[in-house]
């Protein structure tokens, strides 16, 4: 029997010629030349000034934090509905992560339970774009300013994502992007900030440099470590830039395509997107009941779909986390990622959806 695979990465032909004439080429695999041409496509496909390639996403959530320099004691507020990444990156860089819950319209951090979490120690926002979404930029952004803190986007999942035409990632002090396999664009590991400010982006590139200012001079002005890119990696990602349009298209078509099959379909919920603005990098869908009887029944018929990730102060390293998490928790539980591939193709699509109708009829 065929599996239809809840996500796999799409590795065309550009890309493998990309890596043979690479290697062949004589370059060190490390980050240099591609890897800067892969920043600037990241940069102007964003609009932002500045974009430094890291070694992943979470790393680059480290990074930020890092370079905005954090006391021992800061709160950074991050929502309980998120990858862990998002919080434990928070430790990583040597702060307090503040849970708080979510919103059930767009599955991003609830402002007013954020207002309410905001003590003196509070330094900044880790806001989560969750699947390119994001209904409250405005509000989010008076809150930052009216508490005097920091943005820092979480836009992993938001990459071709927009709010009123600009691009998420663009809006905090901030932004940063992650190219693992799911992800829109994928180098296998990876990941990137983005900044408009200038010292912020000189400091990242000491912090991931060992605190050198030149590559290569053994002169190092602050405590920096080693969170490079490679150019093996920059070449696939510059191939996959090249294409970026279609792969934008592409998933905005496939969240249509679910979403019109599954219309009529009354014990299934969709989060509501504006896929002018929004490219959902999964397709996501709220069983109010049986989800787990589904993915089992889906699986007897070679679909892998997987549930939303838990609410992150169920986890062990959160459990002494307090507060009201109700929607975080109601959506973790009811949440469901569907067969999401770029490389999917419309029948696949179609087949999954009528196995779906199939399940709830009997
Ligand atoms: C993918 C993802 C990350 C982590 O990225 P990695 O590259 O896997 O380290 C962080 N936050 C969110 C919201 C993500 O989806």
């Amino acid at each position: 029997m065929k599996r239809i695979n809840q996500s796999e990465p799409l590795i065309e032909k550009e890309e493998k010629r990309a890596v043979m004439e690479y290697l062949n080429s004589g370059g060190w695999l490390t980050e240099y030349r591609r890897t800067q041409e892969f920043e600037r496509m990241i940069a102007n496909q964003v609009g932002s000034k500045y974009a430094s390639a890291v070694t992943n996403g979470t790393l680059s959530l480290a990074v930020a934090l890092l370079v905005i320099g954090l006391e021992r004691d800061a709160e950074v507020i991050v929502p309980d509905y998120t990858m862990i990444s998002s919080a434990n990156s928070i430790i990583l860089a040597g702060a307090k992560p503040v849970l708080v819950d979510i919103s059930r319209d767009d599955l991003c951090l609830d402002l007013d339970k954020t207002e309410a979490a905001i003590t003196s120690k509070t330094k900044a926002i880790m806001y989560v774009s969750i699947n390119g979404r994001c209904s409250k930029m405005e509000d989010l952004l008076t809150l930052v300013r009216r508490h005097n803190l920091l943005l820092i986007e979480d836009a992993s999942q938001s990459f071709g994502s927009k709010y009123k035409g600009k691009s998420l990632g663009t809006f905090g002090v901030l932004g940063c992007f992650s190219f693992s396999p799911p992800k829109i664009v994928t180098t296998g590991q990876g990941g990137a900030v983005v900044t408009d400010d200038e010292e912020l982006y000189h400091k990242i590139l000491l912090m991931k440099d060992y605190g050198r200012p030149k590559s290569g001079v053994d002169y190092y002005e602050t405590v920096g470590y080693n969170f490079k890119f490679t150019d093996l990696q920059a070449v696939i990602g510059i191939e996959q830039m090249k294409k970026i349009g279609w792969r934008i298209h592409r998933k905005k078509e496939m969240f249509k395509i679910y979403h019109d099959l599954l219309q009529g379909t009354p014990q299934i919920e969709f989060v509501e997107t504006d896929l002018n603005d929004c490219t959902p990098w999964f397709i996501d869908i709220l069983v109010e009941k049986g989800r787990e009887k589904l993915i089992s029944f889906l699986n007897t018929v070679g679909i892998d779909s997987r549930p939303f990730y838990p609410a992150i102060h169920t986890q062990p390293p959160y459990a002494s986390a307090k507060g009201d998490f109700e929607n975080s928790e109601y959506i973790s539980k009811r949440g469901l990622w569907l067969p999401s591939s770029l490389s999917l193709p419309d029948e696949d699509m179609r087949f999954v959806c009528q196995k779906i109708k199939e399940f709830f009829k009997n």
